[in-house]
Formats: C-alpha cells, sequence, structure tokens
C-alpha cells in the first residue's frame, strides 16, 4: 500500500517552526517512500477560524518550497479537504456509531454541565468532567427528549473498565487505563458540528492516511482515537509522534525565545533552504556528520528510525551559522536578484535600474562574507550607492596622529590612485605598501583614513574593490570631502 501522510493544520494562527516541523517530517517521508503527502484544513474551531491564517498557510510553504500533492488549493482524489466542507458526512459517522452503540445521545445543556463543574471544582475531585448522565437513558427517554425537540450532543462511550493499547513508531507500545480518558468526549456538538476527534479519524481514514506523524502533545487523543477505530471497524493508521521543540531552557519553544512565526524569519531575511536544513536536523541525527544538506539529499536519506525520542531544543544561533553558510554558497547573480528587494525598499535604488544591477553583481563578491541575513545588505551596501553622512572626525585619525595627519595621508592616497589608477589591484596595493614603507608608516595606518573616507566605517567590505566598484573619480571625491571634512573646511 503505498504511503498517504497528511499535514493537518487548524488555521488559528500563523504557521510556526513546530508546525512546519511537522509537515517537512510527513513530507520527508512521504517522498522517500515514494508516497503522498496532503494538506487538510481542519477548521472546525469556527471561533478561532480567520482567512489570512490559510493564506499564511500557502504563502509560507510557497516560500519554503515544498508542497503537498493533495489539498485544498490543488485538489485530488480525496477532496473536498477542508473539513467545513465535509460536515454532512461527520454526522453520519457520528450517527452510524449511535446506531452501533458506541455513541450515544447526551441532551444535558450548557447549565447543567456548567453546574456539574462547579461542583466538581467545590468537591474537589481530581476528574472534572462529564458525569456519564445520559449514557443510559431508555429508549422511552431518549425518543421522549427528541419528540420535544430538545437540542443534543453526540457523544463516545468510552469502555468504563479495562485498557486500551497502541503503538507508536517512536515510543512503542502504549497502554492506557480507560478511566484515565475524559469521559465519553463530544464527537458532534449540538449545532452539528465535528470535534477534532470526530473529523480527524473520520478523514484519516476516507482519504486513506496510512501514517499520522504528529506533535508529541497529541498523545492523549490517541487512546481515544484508537478506541473510535475499533468501533467502526477500521484499521488505524500508523502512529508516530513527534518530540516537542523547545526552547534553551527547556520550555516549549514560544514566543518568549524569540521568532517562531516563519513569516518573521522571512522578514529577517533567512533563506527557505536554510531553514529547512536546519528544522530538518532538528531532533534527527543523520549518521555521516554532515550539516548541509538540499532538500533532496534530504528525501533520499530519510528513514523515520533517525528520528530522535528526546525534545530537540531550537538554537538560533545555529540557524544564524546555516543562513551564513546558504548565502555563501549562492551564486553571485542569485544573491544579487535576492537581495534586490531589500535594497529597493531601503530606498538605495530603483526598481527597474540596469545600472544599480550591474554595480550589484559586482559587489557581491565582496559582501557575500560579511552577510547573514539578506536584511542586512542595505546597511552593509548603502556606500556604494550614495555618499553617507561623514563620521566623526576622530573615526579618521590612526592611533598617536592627529587630523592634519590623517588629511596628509588621505592626500598621499589621492596621489597614488591618480598616478596607478584602479584596473589592477593587485599592483596598486603593492604601490600603497611600497609608499608606506618609505613613509615609516604601516600599511594599515595608510589605509585607515583611506578606508573611512571611502566606506564611511572602520569596518568594511574590501577597499580596494570598493573603490573599483565606484569608480576612480568618485574615491576620489570622496578623499577630498574627507580632506576638507578633517581640515574642518
Ligand atoms: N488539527 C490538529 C492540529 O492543529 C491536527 C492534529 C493531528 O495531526 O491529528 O495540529
Ligand atoms: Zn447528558
Amino acid at each position: 500500500m503505498s504511503v498517504r501522510v497528511r499535514y493537518a493544520p487548524s488555521p488559528t494562527g500563523n504557521q510556526h517552526i513546530g508546525g512546519v516541523r511537522t509537515a517537512l517530517i510527513n513530507y520527508l517521508f512521504a517522498k522517500s517512500q515514494g508516497g503522498q503527502f496532503i494538506l487538510r484544513l481542519e477548521d472546525t474551531d469556527r471561533a478561532r477560524y480567520a482567512p489570512e491564517y490559510v493564506q499564511n498557510l500557502y504563502d509560507t510553504f510557497k516560500w519554503l518550497g515544498f508542497y503537498w500533492d493533495e489539498g485544498p488549493d490543488v485538489g485530488g482524489p480525496s477532496a473536498p479537504y477542508v473539513q467545513s466542507e465535509r460536515f454532512d458526512l461527520y454526522k453520519k459517522y457520528a450517527e452510524d456509531l449511535v446506531r452501533m452503540d458506541k455513541a450515544y445521545y447526551c441532551f444535558c445543556d450548557s447549565e447543567r454541565i456548567e453546574k456539574l463543574r462547579q461542583a466538581q471544582i467545590a468537591e474537589k475531585k481530581d476528574e472534572i468532567g462529564y458525569d456519564r448522565h445520559c449514557r443510559n437513558l431508555s429508549a422511552e427517554e431518549r425518543a421522549r427528549k427528541l419528540a420535544e425537540g430538545k437540542g443534543y450532543v453526540i457523544r463516545l462511550k468510552i469502555p468504563l473498565d479495562g485498557v486500551t493499547r497502541f503503538r507508536d513508531h517512536l515510543l512503542g507500545e502504549i497502554e492506557w487505563k480507560n478511566e484515565d480518558i475524559s469521559p465519553d468526549p463530544i464527537l458532534l456538538k449540538s449545532d452539528g458540528f465535528p470535534t477534532y476527534h470526530l473529523a480527524n479519524v473520520i478523514d484519516d481514514h476516507l482519504m486513506g492516511i496510512t501514517h499520522v506523524m504528529r506533535a508529541q502533545e497529541w498523545i492523549p487523543s490517541a487512546p481515544l482515537h484508537k478506541i473510535m477505530y475499533d468501533a467502526f471497524g477500521w484499521d488505524m493508521p500508523e502512529l508516530c509522534h513527534l518530540p516537542m521543540v523547545l526552547g534553551q531552557d527547556g520550555h516549549k519553544l514560544s514566543k518568549r525565545h524569540g521568532a517562531t512565526a516563519v513569516n518573521e524569519f522571512r522578514k529577517a531575511g533567512y533563506l527557505p533552504e536554510a531553514l529547512i536544513n536546519y528544522i530538518a536536523l532538528l531532533g534527527c541525527s543523520y549518521e555521516d556528520g554532515r550539516d548541509i544538506y538540499s532538500l533532496d539529499e534530504l528525501v533520499s536519506l530519510f528513514k523515520l528510525e533517525k528520528l530522535n525520542k528526546s525534545p530537540a531544543v531550537f538554537d538560533y544561533q545555529k540557524l544564524e551559522w546555516f543562513n551564513g553558510q546558504y548565502i555563501r554558497q549562492m551564486s553571485d547573480a542569485q544573491l544579487a536578484s535576492l537581495l534586490r528587494s531589500y535594497l529597493v525598499d531601503a530606498g538605495l535604488r530603483p526598481q527597474n535600474d540596469p545600472r544599480s544591477d550591474n554595480m550589484e553583481l559586482a559587489a557581491m563578491p565582496l559582501v557575500k562574507e560579511r552577510l547573514k541575513f539578506l536584511c542586512d545588505a542595505p546597511s552593509i551596501m548603502a556606500y556604494l550607492y550614495k555618499r553617507l553622512e561623514m563620521p566623526a572626525i576622530e573615526t579618521y585619525i590612526p592611533k598617536k596622529a592627529d587630523a592634519a595627519t590623517a588629511a596628509a595621508l588621505l592626500g598621499e592616497c589621492a596621489t597614488l590612485l591618480e598616478q596607478y589608477g584602479l584596473e589592477d589591484i593587485p599592483s596598486i596595493e603593492d604601490r600603497f605598501r611600497a609608499r608606506a614603507v618609505e613613509m615609516g608608516k604601516k600599511l594599515g595606518d595608510l589605509l585607515m583614513p583611506l578606508r573611512v573616507a571611502i566606506t564611511y566605517t572602520k569596518v568594511s567590505p574590501p577597499l580596494f574593490e570598493s573603490m573599483k566598484i565606484l569608480g576612480l573619480d568618485e574615491s576620489l571625491g570622496r578623499i577630498d570631502a574627507a580632506i576638507r571634512h578633517l581640515k574642518g573646511a
């Protein structure tokens, strides 16, 4: 039987790291088995649903670059893939369970349920939950209430004793005492809407899902689902609950630790490839000790056995490192085209401008090593587009020197540049080195005021290459401006 797995998010928030990891593991498993990866929208919680979360879901995965084979937007043989479009189906199956005596109508109104809850709290009962009041209503009582037009929910009959067993691929055999399962959970609400449990089990069955891979926080639902699969006489898909993703303090990863929403990483200038690579390695060991894997390589190497049982710790610094690696791996043309929107947004260049395109292409070797995030590009590259505000005079002055010396050093630099030009960088560097020796100076001291004059900072991309991109005239103009600045003119 061909593998079919699904990612089944509830569109009640933006996509975050935890969800993407669940989706990615499902995807890698499906593709490594030649199977299908399905998206199903579990939008039964209408109060917390918002259409922008669905849009965010699509945008996120398009940006990440791995996508489902079947889903609401791409269609497929198990359509519709949105639970709110399948409501009639759930009702029918819930009624089937009632007929099979595996579920029952509960006519308790919310007032009674609330009173019950208050009483349980007052009595300090460990178990807060439904008291199974309607489980044993006689057929007559039931018929009477229905005839009266009383509203009802449908509840699942959890066996009163015994245990429920199931196997989890990672965690092995799991045994759950039935008395520890929430007493008779609601499957169908009074408005005819299904709960998560009902819709999830029916859809996994009808969509032919072979493996359910989801976060470990869903384990408590598994015994309940097992009871439902047994009640319907269906096979339960194989379960594989994924270890949690924690922050470095050992708590579940959350906003307190930093960005968790994927669009925040995207805005901050992370590359999708870096994010995917890092997330794939979270709690998953690939033997050969390598770090950098393409999506295709991850697919070909993926095995469920490689997943760790213990929680994974999300390390923001490690992710940063991955991002830097991916930036350096890119070709100049690729990187330049990715940076374009950041440079346009920073007002450094117009959208369509071949001159800027050419300049940026030439500048890529200078900035590639320095970029950790795409969004760093405008601040690193601004000096290549325009003159910036000149820093305070001290910035230009080498140790144990004064403003007049710095201005004189700049004068020397200008003379050398006028004489030898910028065509051949190694040879002009030699000229500067030789001149520094003649002057009894260190090359660093000669170049320091020049670097500030050209780039406006003491730490910058390579200096001679920068001047070459700016051109001789502009470089000399900046030197001249700096000299006047130093002389207080
Ligand atoms: N809708 C659930 C969620 O939001 C799906 C859990 C599952 O995969 O069964 O994560
Ligand atoms: Zn009841």
